[in-house]
């Protein structure tokens, strides 16, 4: 069987990426979504060990030093990070992965695993970007500011990612449906396909 692919999708706040994916995955049910560990406080719409599995501090250290981390990263003084078992097994069972991580994971990942194919997601432009953060209502003024920042400071990491996808108001569906389309392609590669050779030896 063929091994599965793994697929790093980054984006900013306001990027819409949790809807997107939220869209992919829908339709195509058959993908895996990684759950990150996180030191952040869970929001009220989010479900632990759903959303992510939300951890203290000690516990996450105690994960990076016994080796069981794919990658982690601060963001806004919190770790997040991704559980080598939320990902290897999936993929050797034919099975896709996607993470939705941070640019620094992301990198992290790309350069244990160049094969791992990287995305960014951005909203169309600054305007949308802060309206969109705003419009969330679920942070403090120094929050949105402090993810603002952040955002404008990631996307500068563009050029590093192997894809680019522009997420427009209203536009989350046709981005799942894109970015679903890069997956298939993907895996059109000659890389993955050689053993159709086989079948007519
Ligand atoms: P949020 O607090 O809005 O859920 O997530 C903040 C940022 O952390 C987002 O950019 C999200 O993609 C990123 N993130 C979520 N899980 C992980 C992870 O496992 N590793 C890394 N590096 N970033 C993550």
């Amino acid at each position: 069987m063929d091994k599965g692919l793994l697929f790093i999708i980054s984006g900013p706040a306001g990027s819409g990426k949790g809807t997107v994916v939220k869209s992919i995955l829908k339709k195509h049910p058959e993908i895996k979504l990684s759950i990150s560990m996180t030191t952040r406080q869970p929001r009220p719409i989010e479900t632990p060990n759903v959303d992510y599995y939300f951890v203290t501090k000690e516990f996450f250290q105690d994960k990076i030093e016994n080796n069981e981390m794919l990658e982690y990263a601060d963001y806004n003084g919190n770790y997040y990070g991704t559980l080598k078992s939320e990902v290897f097994d999936s993929l050797e069972n034919g099975r896709d992965v996607i993470l939705e991580i941070e640019v620094d994971g992301a990198m992290q990942v790309k350069a244990a695993n160049p094969e791992a194919i990287t995305i960014m997601l951005t909203p169309p432009d600054s305007q949308t970007l802060e309206s969109r953060l705003r419009g969330r209502g679920t942070e403090t003024e120094e929050n949105i500011l402090k993810r603002l920042n952040k955002a404008k400071i990631e996307i500068t990491f563009l050029p590093k990612y192997d894809y680019s996808v522009i997420n427009e108001d209203g536009g989350a569906d046709a981005c799942a449906d894109l970015i679903y389309s890069i997956m298939q392609a993907e895996h059109s590669k000659t890389v993955h396909t050689k053993s159709i050779i086989k079948k007519f030896e």
